[in-house]
């Protein structure tokens, strides 16, 4: 199992201010990623949401090729998990700085909808932000140690049964599962486990 870039790099997981502007003609030789929890829906005349990324800065997220009018309500943000509470991830995403100090910077992804995944590699990681950092500078901890560890109890065994939301933690008993869920709180960081699987398999 491949495990998810180092959560700790800076040059790996930029803010807003720190990726490069698309009027740079530099681009950064080592891919990155933006990272930033979805605050705010505020699409009027074209879809938008407002982010606020590592370094607490807030950004808006917007398409080129998607109008939310006339048919607003059809721009299924939610069905895609892009909704407030949840976390996007753009890979090497560039920055639109705007000419008017009033106006906030954005990051315009190419498309419409339906090219989101393939051109932009934009990809949602459902939960927030603080919670997708824990998970990402913990994974050695939880998921590769999890392997031969109950995520409970900390029991070593061959027999431990795989959580069947994320398949990253293990328990050696029913209890240990009951337990580690709730007070545990992989309640909190199983979703999030089985997105960054998906996302570096
Ligand atoms: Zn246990
Ligand atoms: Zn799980």
């Amino acid at each position: 199992m491949m495990s998810p870039p180092d959560f700790t790099s800076p040059t790996i997981f930029k803010t807003f201010n720190s990726i490069p502007s698309t009027l740079d003609n530099n681009a950064p030789s080592e891919s990155y990623y933006l990272l930033a929890e979805i605050k705010e829906n505020l699409s009027l005349t074209r879809p938008t949401l407002i982010c606020s990324d590592l370094s607490s800065t807030s950004f808006a997220l917007t398409w080129s090729d998607l109008n939310a009018s006339p048919h607003a309500s059809d721009v299924d943000f939610k069905g895609s998990g892009l909704k407030k509470g949840n976390c996007i991830l753009l890979p090497n995403a560039k920055r639109t700085d705007s000419s008017d100090d009033v106006k906030q910077g954005k990051v315009v992804i190419s498309g419409g909808r339906d090219e989101w995944e393939a051109q932009s590699g934009l990809r949602v990681i459902p939960g927030k932000l603080e919670k997708v950092v824990e998970v990402g500078q913990d994974w050695e901890f939880v998921v590769v140690e999890g392997e031969k560890k109950c995520g409970n109890c900390g029991k070593e065994g061959e027999e431990l049964a795989r959580c069947t939301g994320c398949r990253g933690v293990g328990y050696c008993s029913k209890e240990c599962q009951v337990k580690g869920w709730t007070e545990g709180g992989h309640k909190s960081v199983c979703k999030i486990i089985k997105s960054f699987r998906e996302i570096w398999p």
